[in-house]
């Protein structure tokens, strides 16, 4: 280098501006299936169907049958910046109703592929089909199709060939997905969703709004029977959390759904599902605090099936963390696990599979 010369600073283009910021938000064909699966839910799903080729590399679509979108909504929609879901900061302090709010996922995703969106609203209108490519509108019109929307992906990051070289095997990125599309259908069981891969049907879910048959659809029979219930709805104002020395409010609402015998386990800790209000989060210390309440139980190197749902005030968690949104920010963090320590602990014993004896850790 030499050190006379001071180098230069630019401003960068529009569009590779738009490719950094989609890095962020589009890691993988797993980050694209979330954030349209998100955005199903929002628009207040039944049924949402997945379907992917070559693990995604190749294609995603996702079609549900929401609310939909008119031909001004979903030309608004793949534009920066844009969502119908919030309005300002002050919503998303009060706590967001939805799972989306950033308003750049459809924007992101266009950026780096060849995106088709196919919707109709519920209840009339016509049909409209958009097409997006390298972020740009190529094509929008009126389309016949059923009410509801389609998005189909295409060709994902054929501009950024840099990024596509990141992308793994096409069993690992299926295993992403696959792992993304579970989580939802568990969290949402009163949405009917199924999985395709190449093709072939993954699993499907019924909706009929009960947890266990949701475990049955996605894990098989030998999981679903080795589940037992945590919370059965109680909340945790009746001796159910741990006190707290932040004060009197307890930590947590509720911590409620399925984990399982000690016995049924695996070797690894993926199948340790924990959603915080409702989203799926990656939280260790979630995970931990389901793994101390088995106490010594649990073979060494083998992990539990578990799917938990904790509920807590909006403003004793921040979700606003990181554009993936997969991870969260507890105000009273160590009474958090604690009150899942104890939930999950409270089950294991009243269903006779664990002693008294004091937690491990
Ligand atoms: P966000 O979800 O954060 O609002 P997105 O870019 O994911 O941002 O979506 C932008 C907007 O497009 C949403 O706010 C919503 O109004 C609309 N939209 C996206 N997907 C769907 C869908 N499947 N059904 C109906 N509307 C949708
Ligand atoms: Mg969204």
């Amino acid at each position: 280098d030499d050190p006379a010369s001071t180098p230069t600073i630019r401003e960068l283009d529009d569009r590779t501006v738009r490719q950094i910021a989609a890095g962020e938000v589009v890691e993988r064909p797993a980050s694209v299936v979330k954030e349209l699966v998100e955005n199903s839910l929002d628009a207040g799903a039944d049924r949402i169907s997945v379907a992917v080729e070559a693990g995604g590399t190749e294609g995603i679509r996702v079609r549900d049958d929401g609310v939909g979108m008119d031909r001004t909504a979903a030309e608004r929609a793949v534009e920066e910046h844009t969502t119908s879901k919030i309005d300002s900061i002050d919503d998303l302090e009060a706590g967001v109703g939805t799972l989306g709010f950033r308003g750049e996922a459809l924007h992101t995703i266009g950026a780096v592929s060849r995106l088709t969106i196919r919707t109709k609203p519920r209840g009339g209108g016509a049909g409209t089909e958009l097409r997006v490519e390298g972020g740009e509108v190529t094509e929008v019109g009126t389309a016949g199709c059923p009410e509801g929307t389609v998005v189909a992906v295409e060709d994902l990051f054929y501009n950024t060939p840099a990024r596509r070289k990141f992308l793994k095997t096409t069993a690992t990125e299926f295993d992403h997905v696959n792992t993304v599309v579970t989580h939802y259908a568990l969290a949402n069981p009163d949405v009917a969703i199924s999985l395709e891969h190449d093709d072939r049907e993954v699993f499907a879910t019924e909706g009929r709004g009960d947890l266990r048959s949701a475990v049955l659809s996605v894990y098989g029979r030998e999981v679903a029977e080795a589940m037992i219930e945590v919370g059965r709805g109680s909340d945790m104002g009746d001796g159910g959390s741990a006190p707290t020395a932040e004060g009197d409010s307890p930590p947590v609402e509720s911590v409620t759904g399925l984990v399982s015998h000690p016995e049924t386990t695996r070797s690894t800790r993926e199948y340790l599902s924990t959603f915080v209000n409702g989203r799926y989060v990656a939280a260790g210390v979630l995970r931990e605090a389901v793994l101390d309440a088995y106490g010594g139980q649990l073979a060494s190197d083998r992990y539990p099936f578990a799917v938990l749902f904790v509920a807590l005030p909006a403003n004793a968690v921040d979700v606003n963390v990181h554009p993936r949104k997969m991870e969260v920010r507890f105000d009273d963090e160590s009474g958090v696990k604690q009150a899942v320590t104890a939930a999950v602990r409270e089950a294991l014993l009243e269903a006779g599979l664990i002693r008294s004896a004091a937690p491990r850790g």
